[in-house]
């Protein structure tokens, strides 16, 4: 079996559309295919129908944007209740501030000098939830930067860049209630990506298991080796669950879908937890 519990399709930052990211778990070998959208759902129906035939089983799930105590962090839940009002309306607060943000960015960028405008930024973007990836993009597209990740610096789009503006994001121990109230499983999304900025301390991991957490990301692209050791660690410390999965965004990054993956006990103990919604196999 090989699962794989954290990618993303055009519904957010992705570069596949839902049906494609289907068709790319299958020639990738994946066995399970999470996908988990910054701040939506918009893409499980497309995905779901993309199934048919395939015996690839799709984990409903998605990617909610959080912030604590200063630091910006992901949480993934999985298996929720899509409709359960509460999280639904946390989720839609999310991804409508997220147009203002946008908007705030690209207006930093072009008094910084770059030629990109909002009209541009909604092209790429499409029907996503917009996010600062499309805007790297927009960079590319430009000619400012040379690929995304060139466009994550200081200079740019990082956390605290000269062109990144905060967006509405949920308290994590907000978060991790609202997901298990939907009948959801919250899994804290790379912990340890230090490159990306700031990350939680200990203390508010075990805070957040207190709170309902189900486990921690620990084989991620963005955790060096010692990194997962401390997080493994930690996940068994805490009784909590450690997976392992690729955060695939199509073209927007390097990583391979399957690259990592989750040990399919892992996956079972997850699916166990589960109340709000079920795997669907194809
Ligand atoms: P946002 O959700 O708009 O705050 O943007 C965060 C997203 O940017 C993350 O989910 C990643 O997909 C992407 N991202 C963050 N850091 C990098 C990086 N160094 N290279 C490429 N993409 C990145
Ligand atoms: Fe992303
Ligand atoms: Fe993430
Ligand atoms: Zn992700």
């Amino acid at each position: 079996m090989r699962i794989d519990l954290h990618a993303h399709s055009n519904a957010s930052d992705g570069t596949d559309s839902p049906a494609e990211l289907v068709a790319a778990a299958v020639a990738a070998g994946l066995d399970v295919v999470a996908l988990t959208d910054h701040d939506t759902v918009a893409g499980h129906p497309e995905a779901a129908a993309a199934l048919h035939g395939t015996g690839l089983t799709l984990v409903p799930g998605a990617e909610l944007s959080c912030h604590a105590d200063g630091v910006s962090l992901h949480l993934l839940a999985y298996l929720f209740d899509p409709a359960e009002p509460a999280f639904a309306a946390e989720r839609e607060l999310v991804r409508t501030d997220r147009f203002r943000r946008a908007r705030l960015i690209v207006d930093r960028c072009r008094e910084l000098g770059a030629p990109i405008d909002w009209q541009q930024v909604e092209r790429i973007a499409g029907a996503g939830s917009v996010g600062r990836p499309h805007i790297a993009s927009a960079l590319v597209e430009a000619g400012v930067v040379a690929t995304v990740s060139d466009a994550f610096t200081a200079e740019w789009l990082a956390n605290g860049g000269r062109a990144d503006v905060r967006k509405h994001e949920t308290d994590p121990v907000t978060a991790v209630r609202l997901v298990r109230a939907a009948g959801g499983v919250p899994v804290f999304a790379h912990p340890g990506a230090s490159k990306r900025g700031a990350t939680v301390s200990d203390r508010v991991i075990a805070e957040l298991a207190e709170a309902g957490l189900a486990g921690l990301e620990v084989d991620h692209l963005d955790h060096d080796e010692p990194t997962r050791a401390h997080l493994r660690g930690l996940a068994a410390e805490l009784g909590l669950l450690a997976t392992g999965s690729s955060d695939y965004h199509g073209t927007r990054k390097t990583v391979r879908l399957g690259e990592y993956t989750t040990d399919p006990a892992v996956y079972e103990a997850l699916l166990a937890q589960a109340t709000g919604a079920r795997p669907i196999t194809g």
